[in-house]
């Protein structure tokens, strides 16, 4: 006889995925098996919530603009997103989830206006988007249909929307595809002091020279995107106004000014180079 176990919510430590509650960790993680990530040489690793607060796992808060705020696990979970806390005067929205959900971190995004929806660019951020909607009286979860596949950890708040959906009032998500079907971008006006900012997950990846951006099918693997794919992002992205990048994973993933100007030059520069 096995002891009785409670159900837990597993996290995978490599991605920082959620899956469904269950005594037994799963047999493997979809995510890290995809060709767009990996499994690690000394294999999958589990952890739960109840593991990581007697861990010590914490976050690390910082205030990054007026009406922004960005909450990172630390030491980094998973590989270690920044979610971003856009505040508006309709509610506050979450892009991309961090994997862990606790009573020190609720208090600081209620101590800020709460939550009243969640989102995330790609399905490396998925986190522990289902505990952050639970802790936040079932705030909407919404994410590209196209990903739907991908949603490890289904919930009743889950909801879908097809090419592009307004998450908040102001705050319109934009499906462009490339690294995952449903790849997507949130475009928030009011940032950037009014010039506009975008927050790109991974489908726009800052990278060191801040003049350029990339676009990739794998970061970590190097698997490159086709052409059309390239093109297609930036199309997607040019009807908005933007001068700043938000990206992901880390602090550092940030286009402060010109952003709408690297993602033009980086989309011609890699149809060039395939030339
Ligand atoms: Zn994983
Ligand atoms: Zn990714």
């Amino acid at each position: 006889m096995y002891p009785l176990r409670h159900l837990a919510a597993w996290v995978c430590r490599a991605c920082g995925t959620q899956y469904a509650p269950s005594s037994a960790p799963p047999a493997a993680c979809p995510i890290c098996l995809d060709e767009r990530e990996y499994v690690p040489p000394v294999g999958q690793a589990w952890t739960s919530l109840d593991e990581l607060r007697g861990a010590g796992q914490g976050y690390e808060i910082r205030e990054l603009e007026p009406g922004l705020t960005g909450l990172r696990c630390l030491p980094q979970l998973g590989i270690g997103p920044v979610g971003y806390l856009v505040q508006t005067p309709a509610g506050n929205l979450l892009w991309d989830c961090p994997s862990l959900v606790d009573d020190g971190i609720i208090a600081e995004l209620r101590a800020r206006g709460g939550l009243v929806a969640i989102s995330a660019s790609h399905p490396h951020f998925y986190g522990a988007m289902a505990d952050w909607s639970a802790a936040f009286s079932g705030a909407p979860i919404l994410l590209p249909e196209a990903d739907q596949a991908w949603v490890m950890r289904p919930d009743a708040a889950v909801r879908f929307w097809q090419d592009s959906a307004e998450l908040l009032p102001g705050l319109v998500a934009v499906r462009c595809g490339g690294h995952f079907d449903g790849s997507s971008v949130l475009h928030w006006p009011a940032g950037a002091g009014g010039r506009g900012a975008l927050f790109t997950g991974d489908t726009i990846m800052v990278v060191p020279d801040r003049r350029f951006v990339s676009f990739m099918r794998s970061y970590p693997n190097l698997i490159p995107l086709p052409a059309e794919a390239v093109v297609g992002i930036a199309a997607a992205v040019e009807p908005l106004r933007f001068d700043r990048i938000y990206g992901n994973p880390g602090w550092e993933k940030v286009v402060a000014a010109g952003a709408k100007e690297s993602v033009a030059r980086s989309a011609d520069r890699y149809r060039e180079r395939l030339r």
